[in-house]
């Protein structure tokens, strides 16, 4: 076991270990008051002079003037090391919360046996692709139960199994450590934007007629149409320039801009839609709070090819929607009308606004706290997701919004309820947490607790388990979203666990809202219910 030790709000760092301990040595922080505040407050700024921390962005506050936010990089003889991240806040007079995680006792050398070239050919080799210029692997610390280790780490699209893979190789033996899929998408055991509904489209005059690119939101947001080229899909991934690579060709065109093709209509309206929630909910400028471009891609394979595909593939590209990274999004056409796939029809994954939320809160996420896509970061990643996409659904479709999410494309039923997980088979608590390795330790899985947590701080309660809870009211379903994305995008960190989301989202009630107030009371009494402590 790691050796973890939490200091709590408003409590004393405890004592370290007298003896060497084999293994990472992750020390969790949470202060926001007290002698903890104060001695991290220190702290962090000591760890900056020597080095050992590095801004890696800072933004200024969109609901309190004059703060803002720092996170700062963990780094051993200068090379960044893996997942360790402080978020600080602070104003003119000083620090006013640390959080995040250090690793402690990193005693490995910073000089690579293996060489930059020789780790890339071995990746290479492993996936079946080439690796491009601009994809070399990066030299990091990987903090593992078995000690630190320093590897060379990559992400990339790996023809031979059609996946996009994060991946660590032991930078002196050049074994494999650690991977894991990097595709963040809907599901991970999965089935009429399609519904003939008239919407207003913002286009561009272009190529051919109209294109799908719309020029009056402050961010570019282009919508492209494969055009069912499967060689078109796999050369845009094996780039390792996306964007580049996404060219005006690409986009959607219709020769009188009366727009007939559903899915089109939907991954470019339903972008606008999630880029209008961000802004006019939480202050926030796009995906990277900067208004980087959103690209959204369908139409890459036809559905009627799917016979031709593994399940995997199917699942990846036919019945899912996934957030690629550089602000692009990439939506399956779902499959035919007759075919039931896992017992359920799929539709086109564009047609669903909850879905569409959630790929481009994905954005939000990587631009931000950039929780590492496994295990319990990777749920908290995963349900963050599903919260913005259900608070996107509630904002643009309040006659049919529910907590379900993908319910519209997925018939009957959805993939996820958020007010009953183990509708799905996913955890409604802590105590029954699913351990396993599958599903990247959980990910789509896990997240029904959190899914739960917010559920129950909105509309409050009797959890299944017995404790009830007081929720703010769907009527005022706004403060549990401001808490919730002020905690996610603010105050955790890439290996945030379930009990610092519990810790971040107090203290963005708290500040918000009032210490003690209604809203604090519900969002800590549904992490409890829960059983997140
Ligand atoms: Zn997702």
């Amino acid at each position: 076991m790691p050796d973890t030790r939490t200091l709590l709000l408003g409590f004393a760092v405890l004592a370290l270990p007298g003896a060497a301990v084999a293994g990472e040595r992750p020390l969790r922080v949470a202060a926001a008051s007290g002698a903890p505040l104060a001695e991290w407050s220190a702290r962090v700024d000591s760890l900056l002079a020597s080095r050992q921390l590095l801004v890696r962005m800072t933004r200024d506050d969109t609901t309190f003037p004059g703060r803002r936010h720092e996170r700062l990089a963990q780094l051993h003889l200068g090379v960044p090391v893996w997942g360790g991240e402080l978020a600080r806040q602070s104003d003119a007079a000083g620090t006013l919360t640390v959080f995040g995680m250090l690793y402690e006792g990193i005693d490995v050398a910073t000089t690579p046996k293996l060489g930059r070239a020789d780790a890339a050919a071995r990746i290479a080799a492993q996936g079946g692709v080439p690796l491009g210029r601009a994809g070399g692997p990066e030299l990091v610390v990987l903090p593992l139960e078995s000690g630190y280790r320093l590897a060379w780490r990559v992400r990339a699209f790996f023809e031979r199994s059609f996946d996009v893979r994060q991946l660590f190789l032991d930078a002196a033996t050049g074994e494999t450590l650690v991977e894991w899929s990097d595709l963040q998408k809907q599901t991970a055991a999965l089935g009429t934007g399609v519904f003939g509904d008239q919407k207003k489209l913002s286009v561009s005059p272009g190529q051919g007629g109209f294109t799908t690119t719309d020029r009056l939101r402050p961010p570019l947001i282009s919508s492209y149409d494969f055009r069912y080229s499967v060689d078109r899909l796999i050369r845009f991934l094996n780039s390792f320039d996306p964007v580049a690579n996404l060219t005006a060709a690409d986009l959607a065109v219709d020769s009188d801009n009366v727009w007939t093709d559903g899915a089109v209509v939907d991954e470019h309206v339903h972008a606008g839609y999630t880029y209008d929630y961000y802004f006019t909910r939480h202050g926030r400028h796009g995906l990277d709070n900067a208004d980087i471009p959103i690209r959204s891609i369908t139409h890459a394979i036809r559905r009627e090819d799917w016979v031709f595909y593994t399940t995997e593939t199917v699942d990846s590209f036919f019945a899912n929607a996934f957030y690629l990274g550089d602000g692009i999004m990439y939506y399956g056409d779902g499959l035919p009308p007759g075919v039931v796939f896992f017992g359920q029809h799929v539709n086109y994954l564009a047609g669903a606004l909850d879905i569409v939320a959630h790929e481009l809160t994905h954005g939000v996420t990587d631009y931000s706290s950039a929780l590492i896509y496994r295990n319990e970061s990777g749920a908290l990643n995963e349900a963050f997701s599903d919260m913005m996409g259900t608070a996107v659904e509630f904002s643009f479709e309040p006659e049919k919004a529910d907590y379900l999410v993908g319910e519209d494309v997925f018939t009957p039923g959805g993939i996820r309820s958020m007010q009953n997980p183990q509708a799905f088979g996913d955890p409604d608590h802590y105590s029954i947490r699913f351990t396993g390795s599958g599903d990247n330790g959980g990910v789509h899985i896990n997240s029904g607790i959190a899914n739960n947590d917010y559920y129950l701080a909105i509309e409050g309660g009797r959890h299944r388990l017995g404790a009830t809870v007081q929720g703010v009211g769907g009527a005022n379903r706004a403060q549990i979203e401001r808490v919730f994305y002020r905690a996610f995008t603010a105050f955790l960190t890439p290996n945030a666990t379930f009990s610092q989301a519990r810790a971040a989202t107090i203290q963005a009630a708290r500040e918000l809202y009032g210490t003690s107030g209604a809203v604090e009371t519900a969002v800590t009494q549904a992490w409890s219910a829960v059983g997140v402590n």
